[in-house]
């Protein structure tokens, strides 16, 4: 099965922490964990619309700044994630610059801070100078930071000394179409088929109006009940799970979440900083070694 997520260790596996997940088909990317970026060109950074910052220890969050640089002059919104704290982490770095010139760019920042109590997200445009011009939205704490037609992404809390977040990237389940059935209906494929898609895998009611573009005819008015449709779907296959973690202690609270968060992933990109006999080592750092991982 094709995966949506087209995921790489931008620095290997001894350099720097940072996947680039390419999303396929969707002309946009996820970063996870901002290390050293440079090894990335101007259009794969300018096609990441959101980074999960798992904590900012150095080496997880300078490439920040290489994210607004280039994002900085477009007309994009970048959506930062990451734990308690990461607010403030990501507002002291933006005061680190002069924002004098930026009053016509239309880039704009928001930052989600995840904690248990919940999540705060703040926007930031950089017209007026990285100042927020709306209050902080506050939602409840779900584990779920992200839901979209395609895909979810979630969390986990975990113990690294500071609170350092893991994550799970799910691809919705693939709805593959039937084209004889597609024509015996009278219909021509379209974006339509995105809404149909979605609202198959919500399960929505049969009474569910779906627009639709019929065959010979120009876009316009036409629709379909959902339960008239349902001949459409040739099959249904699962979707793709990826799973991050790192820096983490080895620890019962620790496991736990994060067999939660790996269970059936596909891929699991998981640090191990220590070898076996460095455990005592790993301990006092709040690290896995390779034995734990
Ligand atoms: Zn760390």
């Amino acid at each position: 099965m094709t995966s949506l997520f087209l995921p790489r260790l931008v620095n290997g596996v001894t350099g720097d922490p940072a996947l680039y997940v390419d999303l396929r088909w969707e002309r946009r990317a996820f970063l996870v964990d901002l290390g050293d970026l440079s090894p990335l060109s101007t259009p794969e950074i300018l096609r990441a619309t959101h980074a999960f910052v798992s904590h900012t220890h150095m080496d997880h969050f300078f490439g920040f700044d290489r994210v607004l640089r280039f994002h900085l002059p477009r007309p994009t919104r970048f959506h930062l994630f990451g734990p308690r704290g990461i607010m403030d982490h990501a507002r002291g770095r933006l005061a680190g610059y002069t924002w004098n010139l930026t009053s016509s760019y239309p880039f704009v920042l928001d930052i989600t801070e995840v904690t248990e109590e919940g999540m705060r997200t703040l926007t930031l445009p950089a017209r007026t100078a990285f100042a927020p011009e709306e209050e902080v939205r506050e939602a409840p704490f779900t584990g779920v930071l992200l839901d979209e037609p395609l895909l979810q992404v979630a969390c986990a809390i975990l113990d690294h000394a500071i609170p350092c977040l893991a994550f799970a990237l799910q691809e919705k389940d693939h709805v593959h179409i039937d084209p004889n059935a597609l024509a015996r209906l009278g219909l021509r494929a379209g974006a339509w088929l995105r809404t149909f898609k979605t609202a198959v895998r919500e399960g929505a009611s049969p009474d569910t109006k779906i627009p639709v573009q019929e065959r010979g005819a120009p876009p316009g008015e036409a629709w379909r009940r959902l339960g008239d449709l349902g001949g459409l779907v040739a099959r249904i296959d699962r979707g793709a799970r990826l799973a991050y973690v790192t820096d983490a202690l080895f620890c019962d609270g620790n496991t736990k979440r994060i067999l939660a968060l790996a269970r059936d992933a596909d891929v699991m990109f998981c640090e191990a900083m220590f070898l076996e006999s460095d455990a005592d080592r790993a301990r006092e750092r709040y690290h896995l070694t390779a034995r734990q991982a």
